[in-house]
């Protein structure tokens, strides 16, 4: 039989309404055995999430302030759920114990889990479930890292003799029974942590759109959804601005190829978003799948005459970046040129004391800062003959836009063009316009 694990995010399960959504869901496919759930979310814009009032719980306690309204707003959002859905989950007593473990000793992750513990064991009575509590099957070591090994034994031990689970997000245990969260919006990873336990055909991950757009609705009117792209596509996309999942949530689904469905549960007609190994033949594929961006980077240009004749000159500069634990977004080479470009805000900390530092060590012909830089990746696998390469720096052309760097690996994944921040938007619709003609 197939097996799906299906996750719903916070705002799947805000309120009763939700989840009687996410019920019908559940109950129209009985492949979707394995639920991964999230605390309630926003039920409306100026909502706050109850993870973070729980967070506040937390700080409050931590600080001696008192908490015992955040503890019953906290027990509100659940109580309304369940009087509303007619359940008997003892709600009062859980709190209770919540509140004298806070009492105790005010631990943050065992705070900002309870949202989860709590609203995974509701779903699990409201479907007829069994609940699973990821402290006993999502490990973490000590210091509060993931150990995805024992993680993947233990999880599989946990649900294969089960048929249906609901199994709570975001957290796990350590080998002393310490709860650790993964950061925040982490239930994606839970998810996908238990698609790759039990083997699943399929991961879907059920939020409040449609999937992901080609481009940022904010800057471009009504952009396409993509209908499929591979887990690289999707790391590139995410990595460059784009969020419609959480980035390290595609790794345990991808090593066993398993597809990642990103769904609507407000819209659960609409297909979504497919995210594959391998693009299914019998699709089109648009040789760009999307358009996404950064700003707030800043160009260093470094120059030497016959430089590109010797070795060494590149790694010696890269050197003096390791030293500072400063990374790099790209590292371009020319003759006699090399150009890095650095998020602006890290370098900001070090950057007199690291341009002294390359005029001491590399003395350089020319070093050139330029800052207020964005740069834009244009996202897609296959682009034969490189033509929607011609066609988006056509358009950036056309709409007098300069281009100030420009990088494509020999994978052809991306094309990464450095633009003027204040022309960013207009960069991005220009782009978006030509890849979509
Ligand atoms: N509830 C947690 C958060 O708000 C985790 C999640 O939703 O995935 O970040």
């Amino acid at each position: 039989m197939k097996t799906i694990v299906a996750k719903f995010g916070g705002t799947s399960l805000a309120d009763a309404d939700q989840f009687r959504k996410v019920k019908a869901i559940i109950e129209e496919d009985p492949a979707r055995r394995y639920i991964v759930v999230s605390a309630p979310g926003k039920r409306f814009p100026d909502d706050i999430k109850v993870t973070d009032l729980l967070i506040r719980c937390y700080e409050n306690a931590l600080t001696h302030k008192p908490v015992g309204e955040l503890l019953t707003e906290v027990r509100d959002r659940f109580y309304e759920i369940i009087r509303d859905l007619g359940l008997h989950f003892p709600i009062d007593d859980e709190m209770e114990i919540i509140r004298r473990n806070l009492q105790k000793k005010p631990e943050l992750d065992y705070m900002a889990s309870r949202g989860e513990y709590l609203n995974a064991q509701i779903l699990a009575e409201y479907l007829g479930f069994t609940f699973v509590d990821p402290a006993w099957s999502v490990c973490f070591t000590r210091d509060g890292q993931l150990d995805p090994v024992t993680t993947q034994r233990a999880m599989a031990a946990a649900l294969h003799p089960l048929d249906r689970a609901v199994i709570a997000g975001f957290y796990g245990a350590d080998e002393d029974g310490k709860i650790h969260t993964l950061s925040r919006g982490g239930s994606d990873i839970s998810g996908s942590l238990a698609a790759k336990a039990i083997h699943a055909d399929l991961y879907e991950n059920w939020t409040d759109v449609s999937g992901l757009k080609a481009a940022d609705p904010r800057i471009v009117a009504e952009p396409r959804t993509v209908d499929y792209l591979s887990y690289r596509e999707l790391r590139a996309l995410s990595y460059m601005g784009a969020s419609v999942l959480h980035t390290d949530a595609v790794l345990p689904a991808s090593e066993l190829e398993i597809p990642i469905n990103i769904r609507n549960t407000n819209q659960p007609e609409d297909a979504g978003t497919m995210i594959v190994r391998h693009f299914p033949p019998a699709k089109q594929k648009y040789p760009v799948v999307g358009v996404a961006g950064r700003p707030g980077m800043t160009v260093l240009q470094v120059e030497k005459v016959m430089v590109s004749d010797g070795a060494g000159f590149s790694a010696i500069l890269l050197d003096l970046l390791k030293k500072r634990d400063l990374p790099f977004e790209q590292c371009l080479t020319g003759i006699d040129t090399v150009t890095l470009i650095i998020r602006s805000d890290l370098l900001s900390t070090c950057k007199d004391d690291l341009l002294q530092e390359i005029r001491d060590t590399l003395n350089p012909d020319y070093l050139g800062v330029f800052e207020h830089l964005s740069v834009i990746a244009v996202v897609g696998e296959k682009d034969p003959g490189s033509i929607a390469n011609v066609k988006v720096l056509n358009a950036l052309s056309l709409a007098g836009i300069e281009i100030d760097t420009i990088n494509q690996g020999a994978g052809k994944l991306n094309l990464l063009i450095g633009v003027p921040e204040d022309r960013y938007e207009d960069a991005i619709r220009a782009i978006y316009g030509a890849i979509e003609a």
